[in-house]
């Protein structure tokens, strides 16, 4: 695939440089965590598709000015009018914190939101607007698997996205739209160029529930959606020319990057939006806010000031485009976040990637498992594999294979069979627990793991069953253990466990949970996380700081107890989560 541009062109050299470079085994560690760092971040940028194979999404954005019709005939059909309505608009702030944006709106210095909001009345309630409290992720609390869940209003378990990494065991194809433990870009270049979320999510998307004229910026979740926008190339040429400047890491170039992305999908956005007319849902998806917060030192007060700096001025930016086309008194407004942060070291001794010593892959082959090789794709000589792991951050998920099916090296698993409960899946967990608990063979290994999570395996056509956790001796049903062990730093850990592992894609967690140990209430010090980068915070945990979530409700010059009441009559009866999302936008444009 060939890039159009010579800024593309530039970045292209230049990260293959980076990659290259890594594979440089003299290289120090510190250089090479900061190329690491350079490229994850790079391509969680979305700007670096084409960094080491793919330059598909690149050039197809390039050529098309950075924009997607998903089904043609609605945009080709003439502009919508301005007074259609109801409208909604939902901005998805990947990694803002319930308090961080709290913090932000009430600091004064975040005026556009705050404005739509009012006057702050307490108890959430805003004078034209609602912040509901206590509003969880899904788990893991990752990027991927939450916007799935959010869109879908269905959990993992139901909609069968269950994590940034995934493994399937049916067609013993590894999952990394967002690369935690690989490399490879692949993926999150097909996530953006031939929809990847939208190929393996099992559960219809709000937009083909809804029916009506839908946008999506940048969001990786647009199956059924009327157009999908993407940065344009002017950005990328711009980005590559910072590359070439050698800023490649610290916090002046990380905010550029974040910053330049979040505010140029924005113009992206009402580009579409002057040639097409307003959408009745229009998806506006903040990426920056997340890549600053993992790489700033003191990660939620950077995440606040990047909020009041940048995610303000580009909300403000498409309310103000509303406000002149006279749609805004009748388009209700939605901010709504996949995860929070969690602040962690940024060094080696708390990473527990593929090659580290502590990492459950060092455990899992020492107990014995051949452990498949953290890549998109192994070599046909590296297909015995009997154990694979994926990584979410704070969980990692195993997923194991009957090995009488393949004990002799060599000799390929047959995956389509569950594992045997006590041969490999217990065998697996007492290892785990037992290194976690005496740090032997591996000292580093020690102190790593907070709980053990597994449970019987489902044969290929049973529904998977709820996830137990190993207290030193059996499975325990998880509501027994929390009575007994008590986990007020773990929030609704039982129900938030079921909607991962207890359905019909439940199985797509695998057969054992990780979770690292990485509770707020624990010393940053202590907090460990399975990622192949070093970051000043990670995510992925039942913490509350991980997962508390803001889902806020505003119409511009509304009432705020309107905008409790319709919060509140959709969530009836069930925990309130990002997943009100969906039946929320419905009930507002009256699809329900
Ligand atoms: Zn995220």
């Amino acid at each position: 695939m060939r890039l159009h541009d010579e800024g593309g062109g530039r970045a292209k050299n230049i990260v293959d440089q980076a990659s290259r470079e890594m594979c440089d085994i003299n290289m120090p560690e510190s250089t090479r965590q900061r190329r690491l760092t350079l490229i994850v971040l790079t391509l969680a940028a979305g700007i670096a598709l084409c960094v080491v194979q793919d330059c598909a999404f690149v050039a197809k954005t390039v050529s098309t000015g950075g924009e997607q019709p998903i089904r043609v005939p609605v945009v080709t059909k003439a502009k919508a009018p301005p007074n259609e309505g109801p409208r909604v608009i939902v901005f998805c702030l990947d990694g803002a914190g319930y308090p961080q944006l709290m913090q932000a709106i009430r600091s004064g210095n975040a005026p556009h939101i705050a404005a739509l909001l009012g006057k702050e009345q307490g108890n959430g309630l805003f004078e034209h607007g609602y912040s509901a409290p206590g509003v969880l992720s899904v788990l893991p609390s990752s990027t991927v698997a939450d916007w799935s869940a959010v869109f879908t209003g269905t959990p993992p378990a139901q909609n069968g996205w269950p994590g940034d990494e995934w493994f399937d065991r049916a067609h013993q194809r590894f999952y990394a739209p967002v690369p935690i433990t690989v490399t490879e870009t692949d993926d999150f270049s097909a996530m953006l160029n031939d929809d990847l979320i939208g190929s393996q999510l099992k559960a219809p998307t709000l937009y083909e529930k809804l029916k009506r004229r839908s946008y999506v910026s940048m969001l990786m979740v647009y199956r059924g959606s009327t157009l999908f926008t993407t940065v344009p190339p002017t950005t990328f040429a711009g980005f590559a020319g910072s590359l070439v400047e050698g800023k490649l890491a610290g916090e002046p170039a990380l905010e550029a990057i974040s910053k330049t992305l979040d505010l140029a999908s924005i113009g992206k956005l009402l580009q579409a939006i002057d040639e097409h007319g307003l959408p009745r849902l229009q998806v506006v998806y903040f990426p920056g806010i997340d890549l600053f917060t993992h790489a700033s030192p003191d990660p939620l007060h950077a995440q606040v000031n990047y909020i009041e700096k940048y995610t303000d001025a580009g909300v403000g930016e498409v309310l103000d485009a509303y406000r002149r086309l006279g749609a805004l008194p009748n388009t209700y407004v939605i901010f709504v976040a996949d995860h929070g942060h969690t602040p962690t070291v940024d060094e080696a001794r708390n990473r527990l990637g593929p090659d580290d010593p502590g990492s459950p892959f060092a455990t899992l082959k020492a107990a014995g498992f051949r452990v498949r090789k953290a890549s998109l794709t192994v070599s046909k000589s590296e297909e015995d594999f009997q154990a694979v792991i994926a990584s979410q951050g704070f969980m990692a998920y195993v997923y194991l294979a009957d090995r009488s099916t393949c004990e002799a090296t060599g000799k390929k698993c047959d995956w389509i069979r569950p594992p045997r409960f006590h041969a490999d899946v217990m065998r697996a967990v007492r290892a785990l627990y037992k290194e976690n608990q005496a740090g032997q063979p591996i000292p580093q290994a020690k102190g790593t793991i907070d709980l053990i999570f597994a449970r019987e395996p489902a044969e290929a056509d049973e529904e998977a069953k709820a996830f137990k956790i190993f207290d030193g001796r059996r499975l325990v049903p998880i509501r027994r253990y929390l009575r007994r062990h008590p986990r007020p730093d773990l929030a609704d850990l039982d129900e938030r466990m079921r909607w991962l592992g207890e359905g019909p894609y439940g199985g797509r967690a695998g057969d054992i949970v990780l979770l690292a140990k990485a509770s707020s209430a624990i010393p940053v010090e202590d907090r460990y996380y399975f990622a192949t980068t070093t970051h000043y915070s990670w995510h992925g945990s039942a913490d509350m700081s991980d997962s508390n979530v803001p889902l806020i409700l505003a119409l511009e010059g509304g009432s705020g107890a309107a905008m409790q009441q319709i919060v509140n009559e959709v969530s009836e009866d069930v925990t309130l989560s990002e997943m009100a999302v969906t039946p929320l936008v419905l009930a507002l444009i009256g699809r329900n």
